[in-house]
């Protein structure tokens, strides 16, 4: 998918054309205690095109003088956008930070739309002639708090989305990303499964941008490692932060099949782990919990059950992930680790005919009969299964309202025991049908 970004000063209205463009779109499945979806990366669409949008104000940098900012800001956009939307204020004119942040966006070579807010009036945009010098071709004149001029400014936006990436579409191979706070251990467990017997390793340069994913076979599956932020450092400033990790994060788990959450077992479990895990959840991706850094534990059964039962009661919305132990350090229990994102993936993708799936779905009702709210009862016609990564399933029933949260997480409970889907989060929508 492509990636937008929207560049520009402080109160040019950045967050105001974010919420604009993203619109309700957020939809947040249930709700996660402990996550907040920091609004700095969301999914929009325009015509045809579905695309991925960043509001780079949205990640500060420290105190800063405002033209080191800018200037962070715009290297964001840079390095992670296809297009840039560089924002102005039309009640200001171009300001010398703007004109900063052009030469910068001039030199980097990406497509870039000059949109010009607070163009509320038809007079007001007789001074979109000014803004030509910057030299980005035609100047927008947009309103982010009337809605105005967006849909010419989205047009030019997706004529300069490059073409699709084939790569990125391969069906047989399984794409996995590692997450987690810095310094649990992502760089030492990719190196550590790169060096594991037969495997066999290469680099794909430049897949995304800079990110530098690398391809690995075993036995005869393939597997790519998807480059998160914190593997590679380059030493940026703006790595440092956490908003940025967290960009990086989103990325990586977007393009996942499988998301490897790692905890580090020798400090526990924090409040970030959690942020983190998330997001996975939330993106309807395979999850694989990864303990790692288990050499440091002095580790029998006993405490192997301990630390799951803490894991568990902290991301209980995980509750279908399997948890690996393993030592990236010494590399014990690494083998474990394969067979499990392998078989969270087949999960993952897995398709149940509806002759098969409604047969369990017609025990459940017989074993717990459905709710009746006011008066009236849940009737559940029948289910079928619309999409896979992740398994979603819609059940027609009399009227969608009856169907509480309780009994769609029994009907869950029911899928679950009768197909496994280990590691993988399903869907369960209810539909009306007379
Ligand atoms: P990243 O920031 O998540 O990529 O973490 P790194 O891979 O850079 O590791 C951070 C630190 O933890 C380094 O000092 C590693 O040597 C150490 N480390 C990583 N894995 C293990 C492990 O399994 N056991 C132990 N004892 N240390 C580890």
């Amino acid at each position: 998918k492509s990636v937008v970004a929207i560049v520009g000063r402080p109160n040019v209205g950045k967050s105001t054309i974010f919420n604009r463009l993203v619109g309700e779109r957020i939809s947040i499945v249930e709700d996660i205690p402990g996550v907040t979806r920091d609004r700095i990366y969301s999914q929009a669409e325009w015509l045809n095109h579905t695309f991925n949008l960043i509001d780079t104000g949205g990640i500060e940098i420290g105190d800063e003088p405002l033209l080191v900012q800018m200037r962070q800001q715009a290297e964001i956009a840079i390095d992670e956008a296809d297009v840039i939307i560089f924002l102005l204020n039309g009640r200001e004119g171009i300001t010398a930070a703007d004109e900063e942040v052009a030469k910068l966006l001039y030199k980097s070579n990406k497509p870039v739309v000059l949109a010009v807010n607070k163009m509320d009036n038809p007079e007001m945009r007789e001074n979109i002639y000014e803004y030509y010098s910057l030299g980005f071709g035609e100047p927008f004149p947009i309103s982010g708090s009337h809605g105005l001029g967006l849909g010419d400014m989205l047009d030019d936006v997706v004529r300069h989305f490059p073409q699709l990436d084939e790569e990125e579409d391969d069906e047989e191979t399984i794409y996995f990303s590692l997450i987690g706070r810095p310094n649990v251990g992502k760089s030492s467990l990719v190196n550590a499964m790169l060096n594991e017997e037969r495997v066999i390793v290469s680099e794909i340069e430049g897949t995304t941008r800079d990110a530098v994913d690398t391809r690995l076979t075993k036995g005869d599956q393939d597997f790519v490692i998807i480059d998160t932020a914190g593997m590679r450092k380059r030493g940026k400033v703006y790595e440092a932060t956490e908003k940025y990790s967290v960009l990086r994060a989103l990325r990586a788990i977007e393009r996942s099949d499988v998301v490897l959450v790692l905890i580090d077992a020798e400090t526990g479990i924090r409040e970030q782990d959690k942020k983190i895990a998330g997001y996975a959840h939330e993106a309807g991706r395979a999850v694989v919990i990864v303990v790692n850094k288990w050499d440091t534990v002095n580790a029998g059964e006993k405490t192997m059950k301990e630390f799951e039962t803490n894991v568990r009661a902290h991301f209980q919305y995980l509750d279908y992930a399997p948890i690996v132990f393993l030592s990236a350090k010494t590399k014990k229990r690494l083998h474990t680790l394969i067979p499990a994102i392998t078989s969270a993936s087949e999960n993952h993708s897995k398709r149940i005919s509806t002759n098969v799936l409604n047969d369990v779905i017609m025990d459940a009702l017989a074993m717990n009969p459905t709710p009746t709210v006011k008066g009236r009862r849940l009737k559940v016609l029948y289910a079928t299964q619309v999409a896979v990564k992740p398994p979603t399933f819609v059940v027609f029933v009399n009227d969608p309202d009856l169907m509480h949260f309780s009994y769609r997480r029994f009907l869950e409970n029911k899928i679950r025991d009768a197909f496994g889907f280990v590691g993988t989060p399903i869907r369960i929508f209810a539909r009306r049908r007379q």
